[in-house]
C-alpha cells in the first residue's frame, strides 16, 4: 500500500520522491509506505488551503454541518475496514478498534455537525449600546496528531475545524497514516471542496515543524508528548498563533477505603491499562487508603493477570501490541529503573511468548509495582506503556498531595461512596479533568484538556468552536 498527501483535492506523493516504511507493530512487518513530506509539500497545502478559505468560509453553516455528517456517514459504512487498518498500524486490539476508535470518529463529525447548527454567540445590552459577538473563522489552521488514537484524535480536531469555517492542513504521526489516509477518501467521497482540507504525511521534525512555523497557518491544536508541545509553543509564539495543547498526563486514580472496592479494583486496572496503557488520560498512579491497600491492591493484580494479550486481530484480546519497538524498549528501560528504585513487580514486566508472525511483535505483559515511594522517578515520569504503580496513603491530605506531586496535571479518578469527599478531592486535584466512581466516561460537551505540564487550552463542545474561531465584538450605539 502507497498512502499520498491530499493537497488541492489531489492525491500526490512527496515533492521530494521520498517515502517512509509504515510498520505493523504486532508483527515487525511492513504495511504500507507514506510520503516522506517536507516543508515544500506544506507550503503547498498551505497556499490550496488559503485559495478555497473565502468560499469556505461563505458557505452557509447548515451546509457545512450537512458536509460534516456526509463524512460521518463515510466513516459508519467503512467502520470494520477501518477499525482493521487501525488495529493493523497501532496494534490495539480489534475490539477497541471497533467499539471505541472508529464509533467515536464517525461521532465526533455528527457531534460537531449538531454543535455548530446549536451554535449561538454572547450580546451585552446597555443603557446606550448594544454589544454582540461575532464568531469568525480564523482561516488557515494546523493539525498534528499522535499515534496512540489516530483517527479518533484527529477527527476530534478536523470536525471542529472545518464546522467553523476554516480550512485544514493535518499532519497525523508517521508511525499511524493509514486510517488518515482512508479519512482523506471519505473526505474527498464526501465531496468536500478541493484545498479545505490537506493532510500531509511525515516526520514531526520534516513536516510538522514547518506546519507550525508557516507564517500563513494562523492556529495549531496539537496533541502529543509535552516536549514535543513545548517545542511547538516555542515556534508558534513569536508568530502569535492561537495554540491549543493536549500534553502528557500521570494521572492519579485515588481508592478510598469506603468506595464500592471490586468495582475500583476493576476500574483502576481498565484506567492503567486501556490501549495498552497508552492513552494520555491512564491511569499509572494508584493510590490506596492504606486500611484496605493489601486487599485492593491483590485484587488488581487478580483483575491484570486475567488480561488476555495475544494477537490484536482476534476478537477477545484485550492488550495488543505497543506502538514500536523503540517505545517497547523505553517502556523496558522504565521497568529497570523500577527495580533501581527499590519497587517489587507483582504481575508482567515481561514479554508473552506469541507464535509467529507476532513472535516479533512490540508486546509486554500489563505490570504492576509495588514498593516506589510516590516521588520517584517511575512513579512520576510519562512512561505510557502498560505498567501502574500502587502507594498507599493514611489521609485524604496525603492523597490528594501525592496525586499533586508531578508536573502533570490531565486526569484524576476517584473512587469513593462519600459524596463530601468525592467533591472536596475533587476540588482539591490539580487535573483539569476529574472523574468519580468511574474513568474515560466522556460526554462531548465538557471541555477537555489539562493544566501544568498536561497542556494548553480546552477543547470539546463550545470550547472547539471557540479555539477553531475569532471572536469580534461589535459595539452599536442606541
Ligand atoms: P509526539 O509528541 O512525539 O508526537 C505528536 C505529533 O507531533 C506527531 O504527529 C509527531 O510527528 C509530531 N511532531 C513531532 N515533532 C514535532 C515538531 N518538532 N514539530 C511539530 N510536530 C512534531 O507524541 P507521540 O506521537 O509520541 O504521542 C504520545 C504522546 O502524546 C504522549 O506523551 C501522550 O501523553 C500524548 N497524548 C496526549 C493526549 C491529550 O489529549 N492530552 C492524547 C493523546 C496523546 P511524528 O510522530 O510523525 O514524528
Amino acid at each position: 500500500m502507497a498512502l499520498a498527501n491530499l493537497i488541492d483535492g489531489a492525491f500526490v506523493p512527496a515533492r521530494s520522491g521520498r517515502s517512509l516504511p509504515d510498520y505493523d507493530p504486532a508483527t515487525g512487518l511492513q504495511v504500507a509506505t507514506l510520503p516522506d513530506s517536507g516543508a515544500a509539500d506544506i507550503d503547498a497545502a498551505v497556499a490550496a488551503a488559503l485559495r478555497a478559505q473565502p468560499s469556505w468560509a461563505a458557505v452557509a453553516i447548515e451546509e457545512r454541518a450537512t458536509f460534516l455528517e456526509r463524512i460521518a456517514d463515510g466513516l459508519a459504512a467503512a467502520a470494520s475496514a477501518l477499525a482493521r487498518l487501525e488495529t493493523l498500524d497501532t496494534g490495539k486490539p480489534i475490539d477497541l478498534s471497533s467499539t471505541l476508535d472508529v464509533p467515536r470518529a464517525v461521532r465526533n463529525f455528527r457531534f460537531f455537525a449538531g454543535q455548530v447548527r446549536h451554535d449561538r454567540t454572547d450580546a451585552h445590552h446597555g443603557s446606550d449600546s448594544l454589544n454582540y459577538t461575532l464568531r469568525t473563522p480564523i482561516g488557515v489552521v494546523g493539525l498534528i496528531t499522535p499515534w496512540n488514537l489516530p483517527l479518533y484524535l484527529l477527527s476530534w480536531k478536523v470536525a471542529p475545524a472545518l464546522a467553523m469555517g476554516n480550512c485544514v492542513v493535518a499532519k497525523p504521526s508517521e508511525l499511524t497514516p493509514l486510517t488518515a489516509a482512508a479519512l482523506c477518501e471519505v473526505v474527498t467521497a464526501a465531496g468536500l471542496p478541493k484545498g479545505v482540507f490537506n493532510l500531509v504525511h511525515g516526520t514531526g521534525p520534516a513536516a510538522g515543524e514547518p506546519l507550525v512555523a508557516h507564517p500563513q497557518v494562523r492556529a495549531i491544536s496539537f496533541t502529543g508528548g509535552t516536549a514535543t508541545g513545548a517545542r511547538v509553543a516555542t515556534t508558534a509564539a513569536p508568530l502569535f498563533k492561537k495554540l491549543s495543547l493536549e500534553l502528557g498526563g500521570k494521572n492519579p486514580t485515588l481508592i478510598f477505603a469506603d468506595a464500592d472496592l471490586p468495582a475500583a479494583a476493576a476500574g483502576a486496572v481498565r484506567a492503567a491499562f486501556l490501549n495498552q496503557g497508552q492513552v494520555c488520560l491512564c491511569g499509572s498512579r494508584i493510590l490506596i487508603e492504606r486500611s484496605v491497600y493489601e486487599q485492593v491492591r491483590d485484587a488488581i493484580v487478580t483483575d491484570t493477570k486475567a488480561l488476555v494479550v495475544g494477537d490484536p486481530m482476534q476478537q477477545g484480546t484485550q492488550l495488543g501490541a505497543l506502538i514500536s519497538p523503540d517505545h517497547l524498549a523505553k517502556v523496558q528501560g522504565y521497568l529497570a529503573l523500577a527495580r533501581q528504585e527499590g519497587g517489587a513487580i507483582l504481575c508482567g514486566g515481561d514479554r508473552p511468548s506469541l507464535p509467529p508472525p507476532l513472535a516479533g511483535g512490540a508486546f509486554l505483559r500489563p505490570t504492576v509495582i509495588d514498593g516506589l515511594p510516590p516521588t520517584c522517578r517511575t512513579a512520576t515520569e510519562e512512561i505510557f506503556g502498560p505498567v501502574a504503580t500502587v502507594h498507599p496513603f493514611a489521609t485524604d491530605q496525603e492523597a490528594i498531595e501525592i496525586a499533586n506531586g508531578v508536573r502533570y496535571g490531565l486526569s484524576a479518578s476517584v473512587w469513593t461512596s462519600n459524596l463530601a469527599r468525592a467533591h472536596r478531592v475533587s476540588a482539591a486535584v490539580h487535573t483539569g479533568m476529574v472523574w468519580v466512581n468511574t474513568w474515560l466516561l466522556r460526554d462531548l460537551r465538557v471541555p477537555f484538556g489539562g493544566v501544568k505540564d498536561s497542556g494548553l487550552g480546552r477543547e470539546g463542545g463550545p470550547h472547539s468552536l471557540e479555539f477553531f474561531s475569532d471572536t469580534r465584538n461589535i459595539c452599536i450605539k442606541l
